[in-house]
């Protein structure tokens, strides 16, 4: 199995699951009761949320942790615009948001007559921030861009637009999801009030997320219930997942400079021969600072899903698109909003690569994807004579 699909998820790393396992069996309480290993195990609650706080430079009672990233997205957009329903009901956001964001804003407008504005991104795949200054109101609660899109890895000028936020009196919530594990985050340079964090992808467990609350940033929670998370995240406190994104942040704050270098060489390579070998592709974000583990390529005449489907049966896992949007048939928000033509955006492949990955697993992607390429051109009615 060559597995280049850890944009969608990434597998637990070991060390993570030893860390997890006795919080499992052994060393289980609910951390709210009043006995022995309770106030033991809040201990460690406490414990991994300062070193969480330390690794991510930022306050440990700014940590509130949750089921993921599209909860931690959901909670703090919400959780904002509640705190301000009185000043206004103006959103902004970027085209290129993840349905984590998109939906909420969606669900706003349709249940609460918010106003949406959609940032346009240029061909690159960046927000356009003179759009972003134009755009604000005083009608305005906030404004959400992500940091690293989850299809072409493009990197958004988060300090600068969280800065336009601020002046203009506005809170500025980011999608990290992306970014953490692959590029150094400083949380607390990027000036930013919410940020929305996802373990399962930097080789923790899926199920537990944290969102970046700055102390002092207007919320109010969405999650009712006991008084967890300081109020903010009702819902007793998943442990073994604390315990896993901790480490997991250990091992990829550690490793990070190594990692970026080593995905990146591997990320050229692939990108670089892919256009040696296959002609008529599009490399979707490459004017554009990107994560070094994305690749994201358009291959004109061809169908994405068709490839996925005849690299999975070579033992190779990528997506068309992004997992969320690759089991509908609508070509990629993503890649629309970049401007490709709808068949340049149907014709999406993604590769995500990890620390894991080898030279040999691209030279074997290398040495299979043309001659599906060109299977899959002879079969299209799209495709030119020269390819028949
Ligand atoms: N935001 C981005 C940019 C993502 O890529 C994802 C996952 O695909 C999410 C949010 C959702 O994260 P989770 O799967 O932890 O809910």
């Amino acid at each position: 199995m060559i597995y280049l699909d850890n944009n969608s998820t990434t597998p637990t790393d070991p060390e993570v699951v030893v860390a997890m396992l006795p919080y499992f069996t052994d060393k289980f309480a609910n951390p709210s009761s009043i006995y022995d290993i309770a106030f033991k195990l809040k201990e460690v609650l406490k414990h991994s949320r300062e070193k969480i706080a330390k690794i991510l430079k930022v306050n440990s009672n700014e940590i509130i942790f949750c089921s993921g990233g599209t909860e931690a997205d959901n909670i703090a957009i919400m959780g904002s615009v509640l705190a301000q329903k009185d000043k206004g009901k103006h959103i902004i956001t970027s085209s290129i948001e993840h349905k984590a964001v998109l939906e909420v804003c969606k669900f706003l407008k349709k249940y609460f007559d918010y106003t949406i504005t959609y940032l346009p991104v240029n061909s690159a795949g960046v927000v356009d921030l003179n759009v972003l200054k134009d755009s604000i109101t005083p009608e305005t609660v906030i404004i959400s861009i992500m940091l690293a899109n989850n299809e072409t890895g493009v990197i958004q000028p988060i300090k600068e637009a969280a800065e336009i936020a601020h002046n203009a009196g506005v809170l500025f919530h980011s999608d990290l999801v992306q970014g953490i594990g692959k590029i150094p985050v400083d949380i607390s340079k990027l000036g930013i009030d919410y940020g929305a964090i996802s373990g399962h992808k930097f080789h923790g467990p899926r199920g537990i997320g944290i969102m970046y609350l700055r102390r002092g940033a207007l919320f109010k929670s969405v999650i009712r219930g006991g008084g967890h998370e300081n109020n903010k995240r009702a819902g007793t406190e998943n442990i073994p997942g604390i315990i896993g994104i901790l480490k997991a942040l250990e091992i990829s704050s550690e490793r990070i400079s190594k990692g970026a270098l080593h995905m990146a060489e591997l990320r050229d390579m692939l990108q670089e021969s892919i256009l040696e070998k296959i002609p008529q592709v599009l490399i979707n974000g490459k004017d554009a600072p990107r994560v070094p583990n994305t690749l994201n390529i358009s291959v004109k005449y061809v169908e994405g899903e068709s490839m996925v489907f005849m690299l999975d049966e070579e033992g190779i896992q990528v997506s068309s698109g992004s997992a969320c949007t690759s089991d509908s048939l609508a070509p990629s928000h993503v890649l629309l909003a970049m401007g490709l033509e709808h068949a340049d955006a149907h014709g999406s492949l993604r590769f995500s690569l990890s620390g894991e990955t080898t030279r040999v697993d691209i030279e074997k992607v290398l040495e299979v994807l043309p001659p599906i390429v060109s299977k899959l051109r002879k079969m299209s009615p799209f495709a030119p004579p020269e390819f028949k």
